[in-house]
């Protein structure tokens, strides 16, 4: 059976990385998914968007302004995502169905008000300058499983992501994965994703423990 995952982008859009980021998806012929900083997407950079949407990706939410958000009141939370919803629903038609909290910080007033799915990821530490190319692909091989969702950044001047992405993918490809979007992923393990789980891999049942 084919294995299946996700390459996902924190950070952006913005109009120097984020390209990049397309051109190497469009080298390999494969889709990913960008969680967006309302804040990030200005006239250019949401057309640097519309093209990865155009291009089979999939646009999802970040916040507005990337804050702690188990520090905000529940209208904070509500403003910070509807912002967002309305800067993406300008660049797709639609509201994302998915939502990466910053700092992957989470607590129960964001599992109320917040009606997304949640998602984190496998990480390379990759907004770390003195983590090399190198070093960033192989922290996400040794954690790639089928249903991983891996979390990298497109955040400006973030090179060291760029080149990494030529190491994993075709090591990923090699191995038998076939890249997808999040929503893909799911569909593709026959899972609905569920409101209460923190996923990094969409076959992941544990549910965020409530306090
Ligand atoms: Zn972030």
């Amino acid at each position: 059976m084919k294995k299946h995952i996700a390459l996902t982008f924190d950070d952006g859009p913005n109009t120097d990385t984020t390209p990049q980021v397309l051109e190497k998806l469009k080298k390999y012929g494969i889709p990913a998914a960008f969680f967006l900083v309302g804040d990030n997407i200005t006239p250019e950079s949401a057309e640097v968007s519309r093209a990865a949407f155009g291009q089979g990706c999939e646009i999802c939410s970040h916040s507005r302004t990337h804050s702690v958000m188990t520090e905000l009141s529940p209208e904070e939370i509500r403003a910070e995502i509807e912002f967002t919803d309305n800067k993406i629903r300008e660049i797709t038609g639609m509201a994302p169905r998915f939502f990466r909290p910053p700092y992957i910080a989470v607590n129960d007033v964001m599992l109320d008000v917040i009606d997304k799915i949640f998602i984190a990821g496998i990480g390379a530490e990759d907004w770390l300058d003195e983590v090399t190319a190198e070093m960033r692909a192989e922290k996400i091989l040794a954690q790639a499983k089928n249903g991983s969702i891996i979390l990298l950044h497109d955040m400006r001047g973030n090179s060291k992501t760029v080149a990494a992405l030529d190491i994993i993918i075709p090591a990923l490809l090699n191995d038998g994965f076939e890249f997808l979007t999040v929503s893909e992923l799911f569909a593709a393990e026959g899972v609905e994703p569920k409101r209460g789980i923190i996923y990094s891999n969409v076959l992941q049942t544990d549910m965020y423990w409530r306090r």
